[in-house]
């Protein structure tokens, strides 16, 4: 869901002539011009419904943990295995332990409500307050089959490490104790969630953290449901984007494992990015424009 808000930060730098903000402080509204710009582009209806209620997405979930239990074996067994990003990896795997890296939100943990309550109240303009509080009642529920398969991965002797950009230190307390109440494995010392702005390894994009871990760790596999949980620099257009899956072929399904979010991501910043001016003032004309038509 984090990724709603660096939807936002892409907005807010729209607005701003500047590619490169952050965004909005914790606990403070977006401007009222951006919330109207995020408002009119939030048709999350149908992907929303079909996270919640289509079998087909429980048997998408299931399908990609059993893949990625699949290939957790097969990476242990081989002591060559590392599935860390080209460029990112600064001393050698040899010899290190195991760990896998994972994000949170939508890949392990479901915010679909937080969603749905926008759309019932027809106040679909994003805050990073009302974000806050749900995130604050640490009842997001475990995705299909990834309790199961983090569990094993833990009892393989694998550290899980929780790779996330929700922010730390605001959402950190809330976000281990929502972990652990579902059952994920957390160290007790909380020591294996890496929320944004985590003091160990402080940065916006993720590429900093792996490397953090891959300096402690062999890294197995990489899970999660936007492009930049595997990869830093995804925020160019969308070819750019196809660019990087393709430069990354080989690492889908077998090292990398991407779950389905058709709610919301760094594509959809990325389509009203393309768009320019005209995405501040009917960014919903900028998505139909981007419709493929053969
Ligand atoms: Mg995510």
């Amino acid at each position: 869901m984090r990724i709603r808000l660096l939807a936002t930060s892409t907005l807010l730098a729209l607005v701003a002539g500047c590619a490169s903000q952050p965004s909005s402080a914790p606990g403070t509204l977006l401007p009222e011009s951006v919330q109207a710009i995020v408002s009119a582009s939030d048709n999350k209806l149908d992907a929303t419904l079909w996270m919640q209620q289509s079998a087909e997405y429980e048997a998408a979930m299931l399908g990609s943990f059993a893949l990625a239990r699949q290939q957790l074996d097969l990476a242990l067994a081989d002591p060559q295995w590392d599935a860390m990003p080209t460029g990112e990896r600064k001393v050698p795997a040899k010899g290190l332990p195991p760990a896998l890296i994972t994000d949170a939100d939508e890949t392990l943990l479901d915010n679909s409500p937080f969603q749905a309550r926008s759309i019932r109240a027809q106040n679909t303009e994003f805050s990073y307050d009302a974000w806050l509080s749900w995130v604050s009642e640490r009842r997001a529920r475990a995705l299909p089959g990834a309790l199961a398969f983090y569990r094993y991965a833990a009892e393989q002797g694998v550290t899980v490490y929780y790779v996330t950009n929700r922010d730390d230190p605001a959402e950190r307390a809330a976000t281990i104790d929502n972990l652990r109440a579902l059952g994920f494995p957390v160290a007790d010392d909380g020591s294996n969630v890496i929320l944004r702005n985590d003091p160990r390894a402080p940065g916006r994009e993720k590429g900093v953290r792996r490397s953090w871990i891959s300096e402690r760790h062999r890294v197995l596999l990489m899970l999660g449901d936007n492009l930049g949980d595997f990869l830093d620099g995804v925020a160019v257009s969308p070819l750019a984007r196809h660019t990087l899956v393709e430069r990354n072929r080989t690492r889908w399904g077998t090292q990398w494992i991407m779950l389905p979010n058709p709610a919301y991501g760094s594509w959809e910043s990325a389509i009203l990015r393309e768009c320019g001016e005209r995405a501040k003032s009917d960014p919903n004309r900028c998505k139909r424009d981007a419709l493929r038509l053969q």
